[in-house]
């Protein structure tokens, strides 16, 4: 099941199940639209993979499956992945 994660593990903006701007890559890391573009460069810190818009959990199945209670909060100044990635496309990684 999908980790619905409720901030930017960048810059701790607050994203919602039903944010338009919350991105995610294929280990559920979750970051805001903005720091996708400027800071990754669309390349994941944690895994080098692309990033997508996250899907909405449908609002009835909130309660059953709620959004992951504990913030995960961690800065990026490195991005290992970055040079090897930046110029690769999510489906050739
Ligand atoms: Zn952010
Ligand atoms: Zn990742």
């Amino acid at each position: 099941m999908l980790e619905i994660r409720l901030n930017c593990e960048n810059c701790d903006k607050y994203l919602p199940n039903n944010s338009e701007d919350a991105m995610i890559c294929s280990f559920e890391c979750t970051y805001c639209k903005e720091c996708v573009d400027k800071v990754l460069k669309n390349v994941c810190p944690n895994c080098g993979g692309g990033f997508e818009r996250r899907p909405t959990r449908p609002k009835d199945l909130l309660k059953q499956y709620p959004p992951r209670r504990d913030k995960i909060f961690k800065p990026v100044e490195n991005n290992p992945f970055l040079n090897n990635n930046v110029n690769k496309s999510p489906r050739e990684r």
